[in-house]
């Protein structure tokens, strides 16, 4: 046996080996320490190899499910080996003979099919990279496929994009060519990919055998049939598909058709801008606290993996924007319609996922009693919708729901029962009176169980045995039970004992059985043995019809997704107080009253203060023919973030087809949203926060254009504050000048509010504050004109300060001011020696902070890096 473990463990190196032993999946060696700590179950030995103890631990087959989806979310691969043969088989072939075994399935992140281990309202990809080697560039791209749902998309990229155009996917597994996978150019796109990507041999990637296997997968003469692909294209195609048949093995999901996305059509979004905006998780991680949380009325999955991919692909083709806003409007003013809609499509089950689980041969009776109701709400949905006059886009999703087969409907309504069994092997799927023989059959057995209960009541009548019972278990079958101090009466008399047959004893109880009964059990047997025989073969003609129609089956769901989304931004747009955008192809970006929809939600769930809308306007003034830039200064937590954010969160959603958080907004299309927002260290690659900070910088200056939105939040605070100054200084002259695009910059460098006079295009906005008695109160009101003071002390001593050191900085403060009005900053110190402090405190602090007070006001907080001031931190301990 164990060199049959070796050897198929040898050709499955990359997953951990699963191996059915009976009722167990066992795991060995090294595979048994992993899944053993992964799965916190026991590590247990099992004989020697080689003179050494072999490791191993195991899983029930019943739970392994549980057991697969802790493996998966911890990024493993797993190959499931069964057993081919039953054991007696083998035995027949001699004593030592092995059972047959064989690996039936990799189970991987990226392509797995199972209820259990799927979130409903996410989209599950796996995808391949595909490249071709050019002159001068590569040539990159992307091909993705859910198993689950059988969708399949492919799009071009390029080296500089790349990760940008992976993450708007969201892939759970990525697979590259071991060259591209080792490709240095490539480090910091799988560093930030991780154990999501992996290397595969490149033959699984060559363009030339592309074709041909792209062809001979669904079954065409040539894959041109369904569109021209260029060779990187085709690549990544046939890559993701190899994939699915190595680790499907025997099966085949129903794949749609490889359908091409034009990188023009979709707004990109850089992979930080992505991250930062916090568009489907935040950037802890979590779900909840993004943007496709606060928005998510949808009622189905199919409907929730629509939103996110919407919300991730934000369109830029005006007309197609309005086709989609027009069925928000059509809902929103419908509202008896919409909920109505809402009420039908709550009861839609997930078709795409319980079709592709059928095809792939791991369905049960509910994958089919789902596509049974999800069938007849898609006919119920037409009905209600068919009297209304409709915008386009609705239209066509109804007339795909027409197109669902009637045959199918009425086939799946006629043969399943109401109730389904998990397991097709339980049988009591199929309805009465659908199968004369199965019927007949059952009523055998159903009869049968009958005259099993009479003949219990009249052998306690004969016997006078009250307690006498006649029982079934899978080893004995149908037995007579009588407890030990009543067995005399059934193996007394010579009579009695040719009657009942001892079968077992008891502790307390004998067993027996009669002619009769055993007659009646294999009556029994038999009728329900033929039972089971006809409903699986009745599941299997269901089956097989379901996957005939597996293109409609689709189409049909497709549309029930792109009515819950419509519904669900209708709700949110009435719920929320949202407008419907004006998108075009101007360069116009003129928000009134826009609000942030997270915050918002956030604050309303806090019943804290309401939020405070703001309008913001980057549209060409007179006849300039470029967008605006905004410099928006202001105190910390003054809104600043709030508001950079807020604006390019309204472009997304109303270039998804959303309606918007504002009270009027005019959006020419943006083509590139680029963002650098919050100072998010990046130590752990090594890189400080001011690396990160200019590394994203460097990518929005070479890259933005005239239709860009960029979005800067305070470059340059992460060094000394004239090279800070410098630096945001000259990327806004840069922005003005080259790059020409709509952005709102950041800054606490008041000084740079000096260039409205200089650059036409540039306008001074700042975040108002009051004064109130010494204290700063925030308005979160955007206004015209700069902020006169940062308000940095007022803003640290309502964090909590000492009031010693919030009185030592105003002091500190108004020297500089002074200072810096009469040409004197540098000297400061003298004037302002340390220790006037130092002496203050003497009488009421002990003496041994005064070093440590000196310590802290020697600090340099600006000039230092995060590692530096870790140093300080250490050092200042030291001195308390
Ligand atoms: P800054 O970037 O200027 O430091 P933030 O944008 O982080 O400030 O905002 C600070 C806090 O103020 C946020 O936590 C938010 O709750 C609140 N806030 C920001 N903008 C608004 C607004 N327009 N209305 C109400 N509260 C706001």
């Amino acid at each position: 046996m164990m060199e049959q473990y070796i050897e198929i463990k040898l050709a499955n190196p990359d997953s951990l080996l699963f191996y059915r032993m009976g009722d167990f999946y066992e795991l060995f060696f090294h595979d048994a320490e992993v899944a053993a700590r992964a799965l916190g179950i026991a590590l247990t030995k099992r004989g020697k190899h080689q003179g050494e103890d072999v490791a191993m631990c195991g899983v029930p087959v019943h739970a392994a499910d549980d057991y697969l989806e802790k493996l998966i979310a911890k990024g493993y691969r797993v190959a499931v080996c069964e057993q081919m043969e039953d054991p007696a088989e083998a035995r027949k072939r001699g004593s030592k003979s092995v059972v047959r075994r064989d690996v039936v399935r990799l189970v991987t992140p990226g392509t797995i099919t199972e209820e259990k281990l799927l979130a409903p309202g996410e989209a599950n990809y796996l995808m391949a990279i595909g490249r071709v080697k050019g002159t001068s560039e590569n040539s990159y791209a992307l091909a993705w496929i859910d198993i689950s749902t059988g969708a399949f998309k492919v799009a071009e990229s390029a080296a500089d994009r790349l990760l940008g155009d992976i993450l708007r996917v969201d892939p759970r597994e990525v697979i590259v060519a071991d060259p591209v996978f080792h490709d240095l150019e490539l480090r910091s796109v799988f560093d930030v990919l991780g154990r999501v990507a992996s290397p595969h041999p490149a033959t699984l990637f060559d363009s030339a055998a592309a074709t041909s296997r792209i062809a001979r997968f669904f079954n065409v003469a040539t894959p041109e049939s369904f569109g021209q692909f260029s060779r990187a294209e085709l690549s990544a195609i046939a890559a993701a598909i190899a994939y699915v048949e190595k680790t499907q093995i025997s099966e085949r999901p129903p794949l749609a058709r490889p359908e091409r996305e034009e990188n023009s059509s979709t707004l990109f979004i850089d992979a930080a801008t992505r991250a930062n905006l916090e568009l489907v998780r935040t950037l802890s991680g979590n779900r909840d606290g993004s943007l496709l949380k606060s928005i998510d009325r949808t009622v189905t999955g199919g409907g929730a993996r629509l939103l996110a991919e919407r919300l991730t692909a934000p369109l830029t083709d005006p007309a197609e924007i309005e086709a989609r806003l027009d069925c928000v409007s059509f809902l929103q003013s419908e509202t008896r319609l919409c909920e109505e809609l809402r009420a039908l499509l709550k009861g839609v089950p997930d078709m795409p996922r319980a079709l592709s689980r059928l095809a792939l041969n791991r369905g049960g009776p509910r994958d089919l009693g789902a596509l049974r109701t999800g069938i007849d709400a898609a006919r119920q949905i037409a009905d209600l919708l068919s009297s209304a006059m409709l915008p386009q886009r609705l239209a066509t999703c109804c007339s795909q729901l027409a197109e669902l087969p009637e045959t199918l409907r009425e086939h799946l309504n006629l043969a399943l029962a109401e109730e389904m069994p998990l397991l097709k092997r339980d049988g009591g799927f199929v309805r009465e009176g659908y199968h004369d023989e199965l019927d007949e059959m059952r009523a055998l057995r159903d009869q049968s169980r009958r005259v099993i209960a009479e003949m219990e009541r009249d052998l306690i009548e004969e016997t006078g045995i009250r307690s006498l019972k006649i029982r079934h278990n899978n080893v004995l079958g149908y037995y007579i039970e009588v407890t030990a101090n009543n067995a005399e009466a059934l193996t007394g008399t010579d009579e009695a004992k040719a009657r009942f047959i001892h079968r077992q004893t008891m502790a307390n109880a004998m067993r027996f059985t009669t002619t009769e009964l055993a007659g009646l059990e294999t009556k029994i047997a038999n009728a329900a043995d033929r039972a089971l025989q006809i409903e699986l073969s009745i599941f299997e003609k269901l089956l097989a019809e379901v996957v005939s129609h597996a293109d409609a089956i689709r189409a049909g769901a497709a549309a029930l997704a792109e009515l819950d989304v419509s519904g669900a931004l209708a709700i949110l747009a009435t719920s929320e107080n949202y407008c419907r955008p004006r998108v075009d192809d101007s360069l116009a970006f003129a928000i009134e009253g826009g609000r942030h929809p997270v915050v918002e939600q956030a604050l309303r769930r806090q019943l804290g203060d309401p939020f405070v809308a703001n309008d913001s306007d980057l549209s060409p003034e007179g006849d300039a023919s470029h967008g605006a830039i905004w410099l928006l200064t202001g105190p910390n937590m003054g809104g600043k973030s709030t508001f950079l954010r807020q604006n390019a969160l309204i472009a997304i959603l109303a270039q998804m087809g959303s309606f918007v958080p504002a009270a009027s907004a005019h959006i020419g299309i943006v083509d590139r949203l680029f963002s650098r927002v919050g100072a998010s260290d990046d130590l752990a690659r090594g890189r400080s926060t001011f690396m990160v900070e200019m590394v994203e910088t460097a990518a929005i200056l070479n890259q933005a254009g005239e239709r860009s939105l960029v979005i800067l939040d305070e470059i340059g605070r992460g060094t000394s504050t004239f090279d800070g100054l410098s630096i945001a200084w000259a990327a806004v002259e840069y922005l003005h000048e080259k790059n020409r695009c709509r952005a709102i910059f950041a800054t606490h460098f008041h000084e740079i509010t000096a260039l409205a006079g200089k650059l036409p295009r540039l306008h001074n906005v700042t975040m108002r504050v009051k004064e109130w008695e010494g204290d700063v109160v925030f308005l979160h009101e955007v206004g015209k004109g700069a902020a006169d003071r940062s308000y940095g002390v007022q803003v640290a001593r309502l964090a909590g300060l000492p009031d010693a050191v919030v009185e030592r900085a105003r002091e500190v403060l108004r020297q500089l001011e002074e200072g810096e009005t009469s040409g004197k900053a540098e000297r400061l110190v003298d004037d302002l020696p340390l220790f006037s402090v130092a002496a203050k405190r003497e009488a009421t602090a002990p003496k041994a902070n005064d070093a440590l007070v000196e310590a802290i006001a020697t600090l340099q907080p600006d000039d230092m890096t995060p590692r530096e001031a870790i140093d300080a931190l250490y050092r200042l301990k030291e001195l308390a």
